[in-house]
C-alpha cells in the first residue's frame, strides 16, 4: 500500500485543498464531506445536506462576499464539455446540470463527482488576468475519448492562457485490473496507460494516462491524489463493488469568490 501524501488540512470539507490564485480554490473532497452524489442510491436528503455544507465550507474558504455553489453536470463517460456562464445557480431537487463530462466557466464554481475514475481539475487565466477555471472526468471511457483534449481545448477557447492540472484521487495502476483486450484497446490509445497489476494481471494506470494527455496538450499537471480503491478515505466503486460498501462519491473542484462587483456588496478589505 502506497503511503499517503501529506494533507493540507484548509477545512474538514476538503482532503486537498489549495488557494491557486487569490480567492480561487482547488481541491478534492473525501468521505469526511459525505457522499455528494444523487445517482448512486443515497437519500437525497441527505445528499442536498453534503452538498449544502461542501457549499458553506467553500463560501467561506474562498472569502466570497455571497454564497458560493458549486455547478455539478450529468456525467455519462462522454467527451463533451459545457461552458457554463454565469454564477451556478441556487441548487435545485431535482439537481440541474449539463449533461457533460467537463465543465469550463469565467465565473462558476464548479465539481466533478468520482469514485475509481479520475477527477481533474484546472485553472488558467485570461490576457486581461481573469481566472478561467475547469473540471473532467477521467475514467477508462474517458481516457480513450478524449475528454482531458476537450476540456484543454474549451479552456484555450474561453481565453485560458498557462493552464495548470491537479490530478486527484483515482484507482491506481496497481489496482485497476482489466481484460487483456481493453487494456491493449486503451494502451493504442494512450500508451501511458499500460500497467500491470500487484499481482500480475492486466491494468490500466489512468492517473498516468491523464498526466501523458494534459502534457500532450501542453498543460503542467501535478499529481496530488492517492489510491481511492486501497484508501478507505475516499469513495471506490470497486471496493464498494467488491465488499458490499454503500456507493458514494467524492469530488474534484475549482471554487472562485463571486466578485464583489456583480453583487452589490462591500469591495472586500
Ligand atoms: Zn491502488
Amino acid at each position: 500500500m502506497q503511503s499517503l501524501p501529506p494533507v493540507q488540512p484548509a477545512q474538514s470539507l476538503a482532503w486537498f485543498a489549495e488557494e491557486a490564485l487569490p480567492g480561487v480554490w482547488v481541491g478534492f473532497s473525501d468521505t469526511a464531506a459525505g457522499n455528494l452524489a444523487f445517482h448512486v442510491g443515497d437519500e437525497p436528503r441527505r445528499v442536498a445536506a453534503h452538498r449544502a455544507a461542501v457549499d458553506a465550507g467553500l463560501t467561506k474558504l474562498a472569502g466570497s462576499p455571497v454564497p458560493l455553489h458549486l455547478q455539478y453536470m450529468d456525467q455519462v463517460h462522454g467527451a463533451a464539455v459545457a461552458v457554463i456562464g454565469g454564477p451556478a445557480p441556487l441548487p435545485a431537487f431535482p439537481p440541474r446540470g449539463p449533461t457533460a463530462d467537463g465543465l469550463v466557466s469565467l465565473s462558476a464554481s464548479l465539481a466533478v463527482m468520482v469514485a475509481d475514475c479520475v477527477p481533474v481539475v484546472l485553472l488558467g487565466t485570461t490576457s486581461g488576468g481573469k481566472p478561467v477555471v475547469g473540471v473532467a472526468h477521467a475514467g477508462r471511457p474517458g481516457v480513450e475519448k478524449g475528454i482531458i483534449a476537450a476540456t484543454v481545448s474549451a479552456l484555450r477557447g474561453a481565453g485560458a492562457l498557462e493552464l495548470r492540472a491537479w490530478i486527484g484521487p483515482s484507482i491506481c495502476g496497481r489496482c485497476y485490473e482489466v481484460p487483456e483486450d481493453m487494456r491493449a484497446a486503451v494502451s493504442l490509445v494512450e500508451p501511458a496507460a499500460h500497467a500491470t497489476t500487484s499481482w500480475g494481471t492486466p491494468a490500466l494506470d489512468l492517473p498516468a494516462a491523464v498526466a501523458a494527455q494534459l502534457a500532450a496538450a501542453g498543460v503542467a499537471a501535478r499529481n496530488v491524489g492517492a489510491c481511492t480503491l486501497e484508501h478507505h478515505q475516499f469513495y471506490s466503486h470497486r471496493r464498494a463493488v467488491r465488499d458490499g460498501e454503500a456507493e458514494g462519491r467524492f469530488i474534484g473542484f475549482a471554487a472562485m469568490a463571486a466578485p464583489a462587483s456583480t453583487t452589490g456588496a462591500a469591495p472586500q478589505p
